[in-house]
């Protein structure tokens, strides 16, 4: 049954004849895509990754041929030789780029048969996505999964040639190596040889890329896989792909360049013309106009209407006169009802105590000079939604928000970050009406970069009782904030940056710290005692020692950038084998328990 290819070669590809082939020869190989059977004539679309040909096979014309053609089914491999034929007028097929002509078949070989597949690459209904990911091989097939490995592949390229052609390098380090801190828990591998320790999988090969400008290399890169062991959202993955670039000697806006530079290389690939520099914000600039360190700036930015309000005004409406009163506006939403109404009050976080006003329209009638007052300094139309959040009379004590400088004081930053998230909950229930997060086909509408830059250095570690790095620890902090560091942790500010994407961090980086003595005054901020800062860090610390050049660097997600490219709605959409939410992979059904042989051999024992 099986035929052999034999002297065969494939002259052409499915998706690749047109009119101007007529007459031609030509050799597909492919998949059955579909059958359809007509009698005397058996049609067959064949399918490679380049697309589909339709080829017929006809009982007058080679009674063996079509009889040979009825044994075919779904997924077949198949060899197909015949005439490329200019379709008659009343069966062109305007879907697909082929639809001018067919293969009449002139011989057919079977390459190999297939089972019936759980579904079809064709399927216009996609299965769940449990069967997805187990049949991951015929999910791939599917031509929108095609099209997203296909472009993933560009922006890759074009990452790298952009990189390349600017002197950077390529350089890959150690996926087995020893904990790196990104916050994140590690995944470890176990020493057979050395039984009781342990290596750990990358979080980021952050310390190995600062070596590798102590090293001399200058301007590194990598596309790199990272692990990091942490609950899984709908846009995480545990290993997940890195831009991770490193320079010696740059400020900060030279490493943004550089970024600017290979997103629009990537956008361009993916149809895009995006325009550079990216506009930027400072970290307090982005908390008080937005409520968040990655603003989504699509919709209008958040107004402080206090001066609106007369002294009188705000206490008979129980608002704290000394922290802000923001307006939000959603352009476009029109009138509320009630019940509408009072499904905006469970989106507001009780964090800080903040308070609440949805109903504009009474705030109107009651107090009409504050009102207009929020209009007109809103820029509100008609039938745009404000919404209203002030500070309670007495704001509760919430130490976690520590790390924000005094420009915007703590319970400040309550309430812009519970303004905040409230605006992107009614950014999101109302997105039919505001239609703000619609694609247009114009990049700079669609696509709202931004660099948000001077974050806070430390940010407070409820858990551990500590000051934690808000980056990680080898970010280094402002020249004019050094005085700071033990007496006022929280006013000391980062040379952090990150790259924002329509309300999405599409990556993050810093100006490093490249002397040891600052570095070992960092870990103690951190309320690292010199001994564990050694022993975790020692290797570091040397290195720093032996004429550390000044460096800064930053990470982007690649897979986010694919998957915004593909407008596709998750990470799992552009990487082939991924991982479910419990992190497991369901076509090689990993993690498995390993025979005790094998634990014996690493000298572990799992408690049962
Ligand atoms: N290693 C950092 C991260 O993974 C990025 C950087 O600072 O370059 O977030």
């Amino acid at each position: 049954m099986l035929d052999f290819l034999g002297d065969l070669r494939r002259t052409h590809t499915c998706g690749a004849l047109r009119l101007a082939d007529a007459g031609q020869k030509a050799v597909l190989m492919g998949w059955v895509n579909r059958r359809r059977d007509l009698g005397n004539l058996l049609f067959i679309d064949i399918r490679d990754r380049t697309g589909i040909t339709q080829i017929v096979f006809d009982r007058d014309g080679n009674p063996a041929l079509h009889k040979k053609a009825g044994e075919l089914r779904n997924e077949y491999v198949i060899a197909a030789i015949g005439t490329v034929k200019k379709r008659d007028p009343n069966t062109i097929n305007k879907n697909i780029p082929t639809g001018e002509i067919e293969l009449i078949a002139q011989e057919l070989r079977i390459l190999n048969e297939s089972r019936q597949p759980p579904f079809l690459p064709g399927d216009a209904v996609l299965p769940n996505e449990e069967m997805r990911l187990k049949y991951r091989y015929i999910d791939l097939r599917r031509e929108a999964m095609q099209r997203n490995i296909e472009l993933r592949h560009k922006i890759t390229i074009a990452i790298r040639e952009c990189l390349s052609s600017q002197g950077f390098f390529e350089i890959e380090t150690p996926f087995m190596t020893r904990s790196t801190p990104e916050g994140a828990r590690d995944y470890l591998v176990p020493s057979r040889v050395q039984p009781g320790s342990f290596y750990a999988l990358p979080q980021s090969p952050q310390l190995f890329k600062q070596i590798l400008m102590i090293s001399g290399f200058d301007k590194y890169f990598q596309i790199v896989r990272c692990f990091r062991d942490e609950d899984l959202r709908a846009d995480r993955q545990p290993e997940f792909t890195q831009i991770d670039l490193e320079m010696s000697y740059p400020q900060p806006h030279r490493v943004w360049e550089v970024v600017e530079g290979f997103l629009k290389a990537a956008f361009k690939v993916a149809g895009y013309g995006i325009k550079a520099p990216f506009p930027r914000m400072t970290y307090d600039e982005a908390i008080r106009l937005y409520g968040s360190d990655k603003p989504d700036m699509r919709l209008p930015a958040m107004t402080d209407v206090r001066g609106a309000f007369t002294a009188e005004n705000l206490q008979s409406l129980a608002i704290n006169p000394k922290l802000p009163v923001v307006a939000i506006r959603i352009p476009r939403v029109g009138e509320l009802s009630r019940k509408e109404r009072d499904e905006i009050k469970p989106m507001l976080t009780a964090r800080g105590n903040p308070k609440l006003f949805e109903d504009f329209k009474r705030l109107e009638k009651n107090f009409p000079d504050a009102a207009a007052k929020i209009r007109e300094k809103s820029s509100a139309e008609s039938d745009d939604l404000i919404v209203l959040v002030a500070g309670n009379g007495k704001p509760a004590e919430h130490k976690s928000e520590g790390g924000v400088k005094p420009e915007v004081k703590q319970h400040d930053h309550a309430v812009y970050t519970a303004a905040g998230l409230l605006r992107l909950a009614l950014a999101q229930k109302y997105s039919d009406r505001h239609g703000a997060f619609k694609r247009i086909g114009d990049p700079a509408h669609d696509f709202r970069f931004l660099w948000v830059t001077d974050f806070p250095m430390f940010e407070w570690d409820e858990e551990g009782q500590r000051w934690a790095a808000a980056h990680h620890p080898f970010t280094s902090p402002h020249e004019h904030d050094m005085d700071k560091l033990e007496s006022d942790p929280a006013a000391v500010r980062a040379l952090a940056y990150d790259c924002v994407l329509n309300g999405t961090e599409l990556g993050s980086g810093s100006i490093r710290i490249h002397r040891q003595d600052i570095q070992r005054k960092i870990f103690h901020a951190l309320g690292m005692t010199e001994e564990e800062a050694r022993s975790r860090f020692g290797f570091f610390l040397e290195a720093l020692e032996y004429g550390t050049p000044p460096h800064g660097g930053i990470a982007l997600g690649l897979d986010r950038i694919v998957m915004i490219l593909a407008e596709a709605d998750s990470l799992r959409e552009v990487i082939p084998f991924p991982k479910t939410a419990r992190a497991v992979d369901l076509m090689v059904d990993a993690p498995t328990p390993v025979s005790e042989a094998q634990l014996k051999e690493l000298g572990i024992q799992v408690k049962k």
